[in-house]
C-alpha cells in the first residue's frame, strides 16, 4: 500500500482501490473476486497444450463456484465453442449466455426429459443403451436426429456404458443409429497423478472401443488429462479446474494462474486478555493480549469449518495488505475471527476487509488444510458472496 492510500482493512475504499476501482456495495459482507483475464490466459494455455484438439470449457457447479454465465462469456470471447454442465437446470441457466454454442449435459437423459433437452438445444451425454433408445425414439418422432454424446466407462465405474453394453454395441454398432451421437467420451480416474498406470489402461480401452464404432469425435481428457500429453487429447479436451486456477495435479506444483480471491468484511474489532478463549467450544486459548477482527464469512459461505484454529492446531491465515493475520478459534456458520494484534490499529477497522483466499493463502492451501481438494473449496463458495469480475 502506498503512502496514505487506504488499505483493505479500512473500508470499502481500500478494497475497491485494490481491485482497480471495482464498486463494492456497502451491503457486501463477503466478496468473491474472479479475475476473468487470468481465466482467459488459463484457457489459452490449455488450448495451446491441446492443439489441434478443440478446447471445451467445463462450467458445471455454477462455473466451479465463480458464476457459470460470466465464466462462459469470458471463454466464448476467447473462442470457446463447446461447454459442459452437469444438469439440465444448469443448461437452462447457461443457454442465454452462450448463444448457439454446443452445450452438453454430463448427467445425461433422465427418463422423459428429451423434450426439455430439445427445447434448450442441449445435448445429453448418454451413459447407457436405455438412454440411447429413448433419445433415438424421440428423434424419430421429431423426424430429425439431434446431436448427442455417448459416455463409455473405461474404469471409473461411475457413468457410462459398462462392459456388457460395450460388447453389445461392438457386436451390433447399428444399436447406436438414429440417436445423433457425434461424440464419444470417457473420463480419467487418476490423471491428477501423472505416473499412474491406470490412465494408460483407460486410454487403451477407450481407443479400442472407439475403433469398433462408426467414425465420430472423441474426448477423454479433463484438465489433468490435457497435461498428460497429446496421446490423451483426441478431438476435444474438457478442462474444468485448471481454467479456474485450481491445481490439476495431486502432488505437483500448480502450473495454472490463480483466478479467485475471497474477502470478508470486518464487523467488529475487539480485545481480549491472555488466557481468554475465542469462539465455540472455547477451543482456542489466547497466549497473549490480543486484538482481533471478526469477519462476516463462515462455513455457510463454504469457508470450511475444517479451516478453524484450536490449541492443538493452527487454522487458516488471512491477510491485510499483504500482512498475515492468523485465524483464532473455530469457523462459525457466518463468522470467523482473526488475530490483528501485530498490525497498526488503523489498518484493521470495522467496515474493512480481510483477504481469506489470495496470494497469502491459496485455494490449494485451503484445500490442503481442510483435507480436501480445490474443486470442493471453489464449488462450495455459496450464494452470499458479492461476485466481482475483473477483466
Ligand atoms: C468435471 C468433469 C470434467 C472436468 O474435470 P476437471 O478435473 O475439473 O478438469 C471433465 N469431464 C467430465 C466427465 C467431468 O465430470
Amino acid at each position: 500500500m502506498d503512502g496514505g492510500a487506504p488499505g483493505i482493512g479500512t473500508g470499502s475504499g481500500g478494497l475497491s482501490r485494490l481491485l482497480g476501482g471495482a464498486s463494492i456495495p456497502a451491503s457486501a459482507n463477503g466478496v468473491l473476486v474472479a479475475d476473468l483475464a487470468a481465466l482467459r490466459r488459463n484457457y489459452r494455455k490449455l488450448r495451446e497444450a491441446a492443439a489441434p484438439a478443440e478446447c471445451a470449457g467445463v462450467v458445471k457447479g455454477d462455473g466451479y463456484g465463480l458464476g457459470a454465465a460470466q465464466v462462459a462469456r469470458a471463454l466464448a470471447a476467447e473462442g470457446c465453442r463447446t461447454f459442459f454442465v452437469a444438469t439440465l437446470g444448469e443448461a437452462a441457466a447457461l443457454r442465454p449466455a452462450i448463444g448457439d454454442a454446443a452445450l452438453y449435459v454430463l448427467d445425461g437423459l433422465s427418463p422423459g426429459s428429451a423434450p426439455d433437452f430439445a427445447a434448450l438445444t442441449t445435448r445429453p451425454v448418454m451413459g447407457d443403451l436405455g438412454e440411447v433408445a429413448e433419445w433415438a425414439a424421440f428423434c424419430a418422432a421429431l423426424g430429425m436426429e439431434l446431436p448427442s454424446a455417448l459416455h463409455v466407462d473405461t474404469g471409473m465405474n461411475r457413468l457410462g456404458l459398462k462392459a456388457a453394453e460395450r460388447q453389445a454395441v461392438l457386436a451390433a454398432p447399428a444399436r447406436l443409429d438414429g440417436a445423433g451421437i457425434d461424440l464419444l467420451i470417457s473420463h480419467l480416474a487418476c490423471a491428477d497423478t501423472p505416473d499412474n498406470p491406470k490412465s494408460r489402461d483407460q486410454l487403451a480401452q477407450f481407443t479400442a472401443f472407439a475403433a469398433g464404432l462408426p467414425p465420430m469425435r472423441r474426448s477423454l481428457a479433463n484438465s489433468a488429462g490435457v497435461l498428460l500429453g497429446s496421446g490423451f487429447h483426441f478431438d476435444l479436451v474438457r478442462p474444468g479446474i485448471a481454467l479456474y486456477g485450481g491445481n490439476p495435479y495431486a502432488e505437483r506444483a500448480n502450473p495454472m494462474e490463480p483466478v479467485v480471491r475471497l474477502y470478508g468484511r470486518i464487523l467488529q474489532v475487539g480485545e481480549a486478555a491472555a488466557g481468554e478463549t475465542v469462539g465455540y467450544g472455547a477451543a482456542h486459548t489466547l497466549r497473549r493480549a490480543t486484538r482481533y477482527a471478526t469477519v462476516a464469512v463462515g462455513y455457510a459461505d463454504g469457508y470450511l469449518r475444517a479451516l478453524g484454529a484450536t490449541d492443538a492446531r493452527p487454522g487458516a491465515v488471512g491477510a491485510i495488505d499483504g500482512a498475515a493475520v492468523p485465524m483464532l478459534g473455530r469457523v462459525s456458520m457466518d463468522l470467523t475471527v482473526f488475530d490483528v494484534t501485530d498490525l497498526p490499529p488503523e489498518t484493521a477497522q470495522r467496515g474493512g476487509f480481510i483477504e481469506l483466499i489470495g496470494p497469502q493463502f491459496t485455494v490449494d492451501d485451503a484445500a490442503a488444510l481442510a483435507g480436501t481438494i480445490g474443486y470442493e473449496i471453489l464449488t462450495g463458495l455459496g450464494p452470499r458472496y458479492t461476485r466481482v469480475y475483473l477483466g
